[in-house]
């Protein structure tokens, strides 16, 4: 049996007006959500919010007690319902009409077993024995033309179209999530991101954060400040679990 403490933040930034990246944390559930909204006006705002609280409601429901029989189909049954949310919000409101979000999801069990649902290009690392491995794919156009071998990987992060995805979740998109299964142990660290903070904090900055022993409020500040000083460019969330 695993436990776990978390602890997670989001900041506007430097550069935007408003903050259109969420995060919630269940930790009694084991679950943990950032997502990162796109869509004119306030609907980025609308588009975040609404499906990490469609996925939270999703899995943590009574009915959904068989949860842990299933995880990966219930998982999957979660984005679906966060999808079907969204359609019914543009529906019935047309400033939120295109709106779509990133979606990484963690779902921890007390046997040590850590699933992901992910879309978009939020991502989730994976501390252990000090080394830190980034589990989630990006789903950018950039990312696609390097594993074709049409892009080489120092070129992507500059590029012009570095920011476009490929996949998210949104009403015109019926693309499944990634689901992701990992083992953790005691000593290893999770950290959920948006993709402003991403940007400006490479692995092995991340990775040196994350590698300290301080009470994980003070990790998730010391992210989004860092972030900050390096530009502030985009918004910026953080959630990080630590195994006990
Ligand atoms: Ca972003």
């Amino acid at each position: 049996m695993i436990a776990w403490e978390s602890a997670g933040a989001t900041n506007v930034g430097r550069v935007r007006r408003t903050n259109e990246d969420a995060y919630r944390i269940d930790a009694g559930h084991g679950v943990f959500v950032v997502a990162d909204g796109m869509g004119g006006h306030a609907a980025g705002e609308v588009a975040s919010a609404l499906a990490a609280d469609s996925v939270l409601e999703s899995l943590t429901k009574p009915a959904n007690e068989p949860l842990h029989h299933d995880p990966d189909r219930s998982i999957i049954d979660a984005f679906a319902y966060a999808r079907r949310r969204i359609v019914e919000c543009s529906a019935s409101d047309r400033r939120t009409e295109g709106m779509g979000t990133t979606l990484t999801l963690a779902l921890l069990s007390t046997d040590g077993t850590l699933r992901v649902g992910h879309l978009g290009d939020s991502r989730l690392y994976h501390l252990r024995a000090g080394e830190l491995d980034q589990l989630t794919e990006d789903h950018t156009w950039v990312r696609q033309e390097v594993r074709a071998g049409r892009l080489d990987p120092g070129a992507a992060r500059t590029h012009r179209y570095a920011h476009v995805l490929t996949r998210v979740l949104a009403a015109d998109e019926h693309t499944p999530p990634d689901i992701l299964k990992a083992s953790v142990e005691p000593g290893d660290t999770i950290l959920l991101c948006s993709d402003g903070l991403h940007n400006h904090l490479d692995t092995g900055s991340l990775r040196d954060v994350l590698r300290s022993d301080d009470a994980l409020p003070e990790l998730v500040s010391r992210l989004v400040q860092m972030a900050n000083e390096r530009g502030g460019t985009d918004n910026i969330t953080a959630v990080l679990v630590r195994i006990r």
